[in-house]
């Protein structure tokens, strides 16, 4: 069995439709694969039934955005009722900065010489929930300023770089307490990935783990496999579930094909049986797995 719990559609900064996506996953011979778009469930519906007609599993997720003092952290949540209304407002609260920004980065980059305009990059997130900075990226790869993705965050949108700029995230302990409200279950994704510094460490997801986290993503492809060894031993020692995933864009991003890392069915199930316990606590209509 493969599973693959971290990917994300056009939806949000990926390149396929969400079927698109569900259908090359089975392709690949994937038996699980969750949608995890950030900050947003609007892909699900799609992804659903193109599941039940390709034969896999589609685990509802998505990735959100939150900071845990200046650090920012992604939280990957699976299984949430998407509607509970504390956790609605934030995602509504985090879509909206990413907007607002939009209009900042271009002017940015207009002061740096670049002939761009918001429309450039309105045309590249047609069908995702907001535009982010891989929007941006793509509207510079168009116009002809860069080549790829990657050397439009080296040159003007990573952090630090002349375009970078600040938006809203959530606070990640108010979240993983929304998510499991809202019936659902949370794993820090790539939590040292393109960080100086490895932190969370162990005492830092004890901490999270108290706040009701499930899980640690621990294959994925920022991860040297000396940091996966002892994310994986961290897992082990404060009984979280330790996941893989490819973190697929697409073509917005190499080395992250469908199943380049993986779930074990084990883990996989461990993290499935707290989601029904997260539900049954929360008494909300969660999504069911589509087989
Ligand atoms: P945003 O959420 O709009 O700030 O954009 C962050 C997203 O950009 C991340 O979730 C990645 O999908 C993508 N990203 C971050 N760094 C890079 C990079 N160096 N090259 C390509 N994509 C990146
Ligand atoms: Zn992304
Ligand atoms: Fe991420
Ligand atoms: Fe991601």
């Amino acid at each position: 069995m493969r599973i693959d719990l971290h990917t994300h559609s056009r939806v949000s900064d990926g390149t396929d439709a969400p079927a698109l996506l569900v259908r090359k996953a089975a392709a690949v011979g994937l038996d699980v694969v969750a949608l995890t778009d950030h900050d947003t469930a609007a892909g699900w519906s799609e992804a659903t039934e193109a599941a039940r007609d390709a034969g896999v599993t589609l685990v509802p997720g998505m990735e959100i955005s939150t900071v845990d003092g200046h650090r920012s952290v992604h939280l990957l949540a699976y299984l949430l009722d998407p509607t509970y209304p504390p956790l609605a407002e934030e995602l509504a609260r985090i879509l909206a900065g990413r907007s607002a920004r939009v209009p900042v980065m271009v002017d940015r980059l207009r002061r740096l010489g670049v002939d761009i305009s918001v429309d450039d990059v309105v045309v590249e997130s047609s069908d995702a929930a907001a535009s982010g900075r891989p929007h941006v990226a793509d509207a510079l790869v168009r116009l002809g300023v860069v080549r790829d993705r990657e050397e439009a965050f080296d040159r003007y949108l990573g952090a630090g770089r002349p375009a970078f700029i600040e938006r809203y995230a959530a606070d990640l302990h108010t979240m993983i307490r929304h998510v499991k409200a809202a019936g659902g279950v949370t794993v820090i994704a790539h939590p040292w990935g393109r960080s100086r510094r490895e932190q969370p460490d162990e005492a830092g997801f004890a901490v999270l783990k108290a706040a009701g986290l499930s899980g640690i993503e621990v294959d994925h492809q920022d991860h040297t496999p000396e940091q996966r060894a002892r994310l994986r031993a961290i897992a082990r020692e404060l009984d979280l579930v330790a996941t893989g995933s490819s973190d697929y864009h697409g073509t917005g991003k190499t080395q992250h094909d469908l199943g380049v890392n993986s779930t074990s069915p084990e883990d996989y199930r461990e993290l499935m049986e707290r989601a029904v316990d997260a539900a049954a606590a929360s008494g909300r209509d969660v999504p069911q797995v589509s087989r």
